[in-house]
């Protein structure tokens, strides 16, 4: 659910243009990600606020918003354009911000003049496959994974300067570690400042690069990661740790690292969401006789009765045996489904037996089978 753009630079709906570049430019700083390394809601809150001011400092779209609401802004054509639907991303965020305010120069706005801002490049995100039980699904695990991340140097602290050397001005920016391109976009031509690639936005080059990562200020380790993994989850959801992946070139701040689930088949059970099918093979015996039989469940076993007479097909449906929904709580349901198992190989006996029986048993008729398994199962469901 959306916020209201008014209510998210706490402006009023009158404001003029001047107001509504003020209050985004408080709020965007207060927000920016260099003041607020490890708050993933700074982040979100970033977005909110550039997004809002994108909508309000246009005219357009602003008396689409006031008319329409965020419905009216998405579904605006302007300039033969496709409306605004919101940033999918915090670096076009970024930019936007860079875009309005960069010329200003980050060192005034963040470090009240005193040495310049570099841009140090946030490290890679990890995306690692987590391989899990259906056990695990059923009670929830935690597990420790152990992976290679690029870690601080520990011989430059991070800063790829070898011990006595020296770092020198940069001689594609001059210094600033920053590069203005003139860029398009859905908002129009704007001229985007942004890191230099000789320095990497460091402003300086180093003259005598630690010996241990080249002048990365980044290396290569085996870390450990604790992944506490909730019940009900499913095969690609997955977990963020904020701040846990691949450090930034130079001391820039880490990726995440996505911890991507991969629930591992079970032979026993078919998975449908929560609910869970498990296949009940019969001799021909016990589906006309009737029985009593243990099912394994993700606990412990349960003990169904097959009714006599019961046909390939037949769901038995034990409540709550199911797996823990995610998120809202309960758990779903265990289908048992009945398989008669035609015997593929007869004892001499069993043959005697069988033989005995077609003389006198009556002659077979198709059962009504009405819509086939799923069919039944939500029978089952709705009886
Ligand atoms: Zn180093
Ligand atoms: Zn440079």
């Amino acid at each position: 659910m959306k916020r209201d753009y008014y209510d998210v630079l706490g402006i009023q709906r009158n404001a003029d243009d001047n107001a509504v570049k003020k209050a985004y430019r408080q709020a965007a700083l207060k927000y920016h990600p260099d003041r607020n390394p490890d708050d993933p809601d700074a982040e979100e809150k970033f977005k909110e606020a550039t997004e809002a001011y994108e909508v309000l400092k246009d005219p357009e779209l602003r008396s689409l918003y006031d008319r329409y609401g965020h419905e009216g802004v998405k579904a605006g054509v302007r300039g033969g354009g496709g409306g605004f639907g919101g940033f999918s991303s915090f670096d076009e965020a970024l930019n936007i911000f860079m875009r309005e305010f960069g010329g200003f120069g980050f060192e005034d706005l963040f470090r009240g003049g005193r040495g310049r801002r570099t841009a140090r490049p946030r490290g890679a995100d990890i995306k690692v496959r987590v391989k899990i039980s259906l056990e695990d699904v059923m009670n929830g695990v935690k597990k420790t994974i152990r992976l290679p991340v690029l870690d601080t140097c520990p011989d430059c602290n991070g800063n790829g300067v070898r011990e006595g050397g020296n770092a020198s001005r940069c001689p594609a920016c001059g210094g600033s570690g920053e590069i203005q391109q003139v860029q398009r976009s859905l908002f129009g031509q704007f001229v985007r400042v942004g890191p230099c690639a000789n320095c990497g936005g460091e402003g300086q080059v180093i003259d005598d690069p630690c010996r241990t990562c080249q002048g990365e200020g980044r290396k290569k380790r085996e870390m450990s990661f604790e992944l506490d993994i909730p019940p009900g989850v499913a095969t690609d959801d997955y977990l963020t740790l904020r701040g846990q992946g691949n450090v930034g070139r130079r001391g820039g701040p880490r990726g995440d690292l996505l911890a991507v689930i991969e629930v591992e088949p079970d032979p026993r059970f078919t998975r449908r969401g929560a609910d869970l099918v498990h296949d009940l093979p019969v001799t021909f015996s016990q589906a006309a006789l009737g029985t009593t039989v243990e099912v394994p469940t993700l606990t412990q076993p349960a003990r169904v009765k097959v009714p006599p007479g019961v046909q390939t097909g037949h769901v038995i449906q034990l409540r709550g045996k199911g797996l823990p929904h995610l998120r809202r709580g309960g758990r779903g349901d265990l289908f048992v489904r009945v398989v008669v198992v035609t015997p593929s190989e007869l004892s001499d006996e069993e043959r005697e037996l069988f033989e005995q029986l077609s003389t006198i048993e009556s002659p077979a008729e198709v059962s009504q089978d009405g819509g086939g398994f799923w069919q039944k199962v939500k029978d089952a469901l709705f009886d």
